[in-house]
C-alpha cells in the first residue's frame, strides 16, 4: 500500500556515516519520505548543506555556539528550518507528534536519551546506535514493550538476522531456531602478527577492509569489540541468551549473519557491504525499496570463507560475552570503559592492545548492580568512565576528560 503523504523522518546524527547513507536513501524516495529533523554534534557547514538540500523543519546541534553558527550559515538561504540546541531539543524532535520514523544514528552513549525518547513516543525506530541498547538493554526493551514502538535493526548483522527470522518473533525456541550465527569480518588486524598489535596506529585501525564507517565503530571493529557489542545487542533484540549466539568470522562481509533452524536449515542474508541496504530495508519494512546498492554478483565474488574467532587475539569479544553473562550494569560498564579506551587510543594516549586491558581492569574492579532506572544507568556509565580514567592514569600515565562529567552530555 502506498501512502499519499510522505512520512516525516527524524535523522539523529545526520552528518555521520549512517546519517549520510540514510539521507542518500531518503533522497531516492521523496514521495515516500520527508525530512523532519536533522541533528549533529558539530560539523555545522555539513549540516547547513543538508538543510539546504532537505529543508527540514528543525536542525539540532549540541551547543549554543554551534546553533548561532548554523543560523548564520542558513540566513542567506531563506530557509524555514528552525535551529535548536541541546540534549532536550534532540529528545523533543525525536518524540515530536509529527514524526513517523526516527533514525537513531548518534554514536555512543550520547544517543541513549534521544533514542529512548523516540521509543517512549512509540515511533518506528531504526536503531544504528547499538551503544544505547548495550548500556540500557533491559530498560530499553521494557520501554519498547510499553509504548508499542517498532524497533528495526540497522546494524547489518542484526538486520540480516531480523530478515532470517519470522516476523514477529518473540521466542526463538518456538520459532524453531537452534542458534544465531553472528558474522564479523575480523577487521583490519585479523591476520596481523599479534606482537605487532601493540604499535598499530589509529589510521591503520580505522582502515576497515570492507566497510567505510565512523572512527569509533572502526576502532571497535579492529578490536572486535564491535562484535562484542553486537553480541549483547543481539541478545536484547532477539530475546536470546549468550548460548544462542555464535560469532563466526567471515572476512568478505557478504553474508551479514545467519539463523540456524532445528530442521537443519541455515538461512543467510547476503549483499554487498553497503549500509544503504539495511537502512532501506528497515525504512520501508515490510515493503522493499531501491537503496542504490548494486546487486551482489556471487560469481564475481567467487568465494566465501568462514572461521572461528581467535579470542586470544581479540579479548574484547570475551569481555563482552562475560559482561552479558554477568547482566545488570556489566554491559553499561563495558560500553563506557570502551568509549573512554577508544577515545584514548584515537588521541594517542593508549596503545591498541591497551583498549582490552583497560576495559578488563575496569570490569574487574566495578560492582555490578541491577538496572532499575535511567538514573542507575547514568550513574553506572559515569562511574565506569571515572574508573576508566583512573585505570588509564595508573597503567599509562594518561589523563582524559572522562573524570569531568560536565564535559560530556548523555
Ligand atoms: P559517525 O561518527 O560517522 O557519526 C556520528 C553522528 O553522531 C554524527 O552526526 C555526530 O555529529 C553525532 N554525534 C556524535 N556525538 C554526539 C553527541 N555527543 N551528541 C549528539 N550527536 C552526536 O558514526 P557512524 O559510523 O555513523 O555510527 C553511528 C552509529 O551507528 C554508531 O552507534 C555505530 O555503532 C552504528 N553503526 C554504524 C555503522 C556504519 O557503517 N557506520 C554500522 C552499524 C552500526
Ligand atoms: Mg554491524
Amino acid at each position: 500500500m502506498h501512502s499519499t503523504t510522505p512520512q516525516p523522518v527524524c535523522v539523529l546524527g545526520s552528518t555521520g556515516s549512517i546519517g549520510v547513507s540514510t539521507l542518500d536513501v531518503l533522497a531516492r524516495h521523496p514521495q515516500k519520505y520527508s525530512v523532519f529533523a536533522l541533528t549533529a554534534r558539530d560539523r555545522v557547514e555539513e549540516l547547513a548543506q543538508q538543510c539546504r538540500r532537505f529543508s527540514p523543519r528543525y536542525a539540532v546541534v549540541l551547543d549554543e555556539d554551534k546553533a548561532t553558527q548554523l543560523r548564520q550559515a542558513l540566513q542567506a538561504d531563506n530557509l524555514t528550518t528552525e535551529v535548536l540546541w541541546g540534549i532536550d531539543a534532540l529528545c523533543r524532535v525525536a518524540a515530536d507528534d509529527e514524526v513517523a520514523v526516527v533514525m537513531a544514528a548518534i554514536v555512543g552513549a550520547a544517543g541513549l536519551k534521544p533514542t529512548l525518547a523516540a521509543v517512549r513516543a512509540g515511533k518506528k525506530v531504526l536503531l544504528a546506535n547499538k551503544e544505547s541498547l548495550v548500556m540500557a538493554g533491559p530498560l530499553f526493551m521494557a520501554a519498547l514493550a510499553e509504548s508499542g514502538a517498532q524497533l528495526l535493526p540497522i546494524d547489518s548483522e542484526h538486520n540480516a538476522i531480523f530478515q532470517c527470522l519470522p516476523y514477529p518473533c518473540e521466542n526463538l525456541d518456538r520459532a524453531g531456531v537452534e542458534r544465531i550465527l553472528l558474522t564479523g569480518s575480523g577487521g583490519p588486524f585479523r591476520t596481523t602478527d599479534v606482537a605487532a598489535l601493540d604499535s598499530v596506529t589509529p589510521e591503520q585501525a580505522c582502515k576497515h577492509p570492507n566497510w567505510s564507517m565512523g572512527r569509533k565503530i572502526s576502532v571497535d571493529s579492529a578490536t572486535m569489540m564491535n562484535k562484542g557489542l553486537e553480541f549483547i545487542e543481539a541478545c536484547y533484540l532477539f530475546h536470546a541468551t549468550p548460548v544462542d549466539i555464535q560469532v563466526v568470522v567471515h572476512p568478505q562481509s557478504i553474508v551479514h549473519s545467519m539463523v540456524q533452524y532445528r530442521d537443519g536449515s541455515l538461512l543467510a542474508q547476503m549483499g554487498n557491504p553497503d549500509m544503504r541496504t539495511p537502512i532501506a530495508h528497515a525504512l520501508a519494512f515490510p515493503e522493499r525499496i531501491d537503496s542504490g546498492v548494486a546487486a551482489l554478483d556471487l560469481i564475481a565474488q567467487g568465494r566465501l570463507d568462514f572461521e572461528a574467532p581467535d579470542e586470544s587475539r581479540f579479548p574484547c569479544l570475551r569481555l563482552a560475552r562475560e559482561a552479558m553473562e554477568a547482566g545488570g550494569s556489566a554491559p553499561t560498564t563495558l560500553n563506557a570503559a570502551n568509549e573512554v579506551a577508544v577515545d584514548a587510543f584515537l588521541s594517542g594516549t593508549l596503545p591498541f592492545t591497551g583498549i582490552a586491558r583497560l576495559i578488563e581492569k575496569v570490569m574487574k574492579t566495578t560492582e555490578v548492580v541491577e538496572l532499575t532506572g535511567l538514573d542507575v544507568v547514568e550513574l553506572a556509565d559515569q562511574n565506569a568512565r571515572e574508573r576508566a580514567a583512573e585505570v588509564l592514569e595508573e597503567l599509562y600515565g594518561a589523563r582524559t576528560g572522562a573524570e569531568r562529567p560536565q564535559t560530556r552530555s548523555m
